[in-house]
């Protein structure tokens, strides 16, 4: 189950998938209903908080507490963008409550400032979200680098992944995503669109590198007929928003499609159809 903890982000991501002149307007849920989702949230889900930016959320450390406390092996899982673990501070008290079954998903745009704060529209964001991971994997967090594929990046994943290997040893995953375009990635989808036969490519570049340094790698939104079938253990499975995603009427001849993890609907009436091609012998 993903839950927002407040819709306030000290970014504002041109790729966010929340309109974010909305929901900056938003506020934050009540306390109280969060701890509501908490205790009602079914034995078989997981529990992951999401924003706007959590940590921005004054009760961040209070409402993690309070989910171990009434969900003791249950993993919890959360999504930032990294700034506040620039904080040493701040990273010493969230491991102080010894989470255990505890990971941080933090997206990082590119191994270049000025790209990433360009995406992030957030002056200084690279250098705190850098600082932020490096601080987390000191602690011993499991940390989860979510990379999200876009134009303003995708050339340059392979000099991205060598500054992962270079920095971030002990990440527990990669992750790099396709887009999903709705909010700010559907408003900026001039600046942002590439289409995902395109940057496969350089994405599976830099997921050998990573591989083959000893990173565990996925991909995440990539349709199986789009990238190398050496990739596909990588990508298969759908996640759980499938609602949001979609096969093709062609696709009904596709060997593989019980394990693709089908397509956004929102990329199709940007791209079109055409780059997905039924695979026809496994
Ligand atoms: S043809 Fe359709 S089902 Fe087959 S891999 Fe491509 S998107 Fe997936």
């Amino acid at each position: 189950m993903e839950w927002p903890l407040t819709f306030k982000c000290n970014n504002n991501c041109i790729s966010c998938i929340l309109d974010t002149r909305q929901t900056k307007n938003l506020g934050e849920p009540f306390l109280e209903q969060i701890k509501e989702v908490i205790d009602k949230v079914p034995a078989e889900e997981v529990l992951c908080f999401t924003g706007g930016e959590p940590t921005l959320r004054k009760e961040f450390f209070e409402i993690l507490s309070y989910a171990r406390k009434k969900h003791p092996e249950k993993f919890i899982f959360v999504v930032s963008n990294g700034r506040k673990f620039a904080d040493e501070n701040f990273t010493k008290k969230l491991a102080s409550l010894n989470l255990g079954n505890f990971r941080i998903g933090i997206a990082l745009y590119s191994h270049k400032a000025s790209v990433h704060d360009e995406i992030a529209q957030a002056k200084g964001s690279w250098h705190e979200a850098v600082q932020g991971i490096k601080n987390l994997l000191k602690y011993g967090f499991n940390v989860e680098l979510r990379i999200l594929v876009e134009r303003l990046n995708y050339l340059e994943m392979e000099d991205f992944a060598r500054f992962i290997v270079e920095n971030f040893n002990g990440l527990e995953r990669v992750v790099f995503i396709n887009l999903k375009y709705t909010g700010n990635a559907f408003i900026n989808r001039k600046r942002i669109f590439v289409r995902y036969s395109k940057a496969a490519p350089f994405v599976q570049k830099a997921a050998d590198i990573l591989l083959e340094n000893g990173f565990e790698v996925k991909l995440f939104h990539f349709p199986l007929c789009i990238i190398d079938k050496k990739y596909w253990p990588l990508a298969e499975g759908t996640t759980k928003q499938e609602s949001e995603l979609t096969l093709l009427e062609k696709c009904e001849f596709c060997v593989v499609k019980d394990r693709c993890p089908k397509i956004w609907k929102s990329y199709l009436p940007l791209a079109g159809t055409k780059e997905f091609q039924p695979i026809l012998r496994k």
